[in-house]
């Protein structure tokens, strides 16, 4: 019989992780099953299929494994975003407000130039600090963010709204 699995039936929920009280959206289920990884990646570049896109930027650290697939399958080179310290060359650095306190995001500062359209690709949108963040590293660049895409969206937590606001396409494929 035919497999009717969507994305969502890959992606396993684990309770108080990574403390009390957080159900904890966890995608390794996804990313380990073969179709369950070539759907996500597919439903995550559709949107994109013939505009001109010159990077594809990857959030640490699963929007690495997600990002790499995507550029691959994009014919385009893969850039990454990484917690501060973390990149051996010299970064742009941008804070964002994490639940408690403040994080740190970091872009190589020869990785975009002028001029390039990328896609930002991260697992999951919860407040959209991460992202927005992302964002705004790659517009210091001078590059142009035509699209961020996320597997899950926590609507109630504001993120697609903060992002839209900041005139951004968003695109998620469960919720
Ligand atoms: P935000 O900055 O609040 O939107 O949080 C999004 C970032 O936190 C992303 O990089 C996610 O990978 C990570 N994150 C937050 N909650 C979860 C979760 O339940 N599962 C997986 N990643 C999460």
């Amino acid at each position: 019989t035919r497999d009717t699995r969507t994305v969502r039936d890959y992606i396993r929920t684990i309770h108080d992780f990574p403390h009390e009280g957080i159900i904890f959206r966890d995608v390794t289920t996804l990313f380990a099953d073969a179709r369950g990884f070539r759907m996500a990646v597919d439903q995550l570049l559709a949107p994109y299929a013939g505009l001109a896109i010159d990077k594809v930027v990857g959030l640490e650290a699963r929007g690495f494994i997600l990002g790499g697939a995507i550029a691959h399958q994009l014919s385009v080179g893969f850039v990454p975003i990484r917690k501060k310290g973390k990149l051996p060359g010299a970064v742009v650095s941008q804070t964002y407000k994490l639940e408690y306190g403040e994080g740190v995001m970091e872009i190589h500062d020869d990785a975009l130039v002028p001029g390039n359209r990328v896609l930002i690709v991260d697992d999951l949108l919860a407040t959209g600090g991460t992202a927005a963040a992302g964002i705004s590293l790659c517009e210091r660049l001078g590059a142009e963010v035509i699209g961020c895409a996320f597997v899950i969206d926590l609507p109630d937590l504001g993120g697609r709204a903060l992002l839209e606001e900041l005139g951004q396409d968003v695109h998620v494929l469960t919720s």
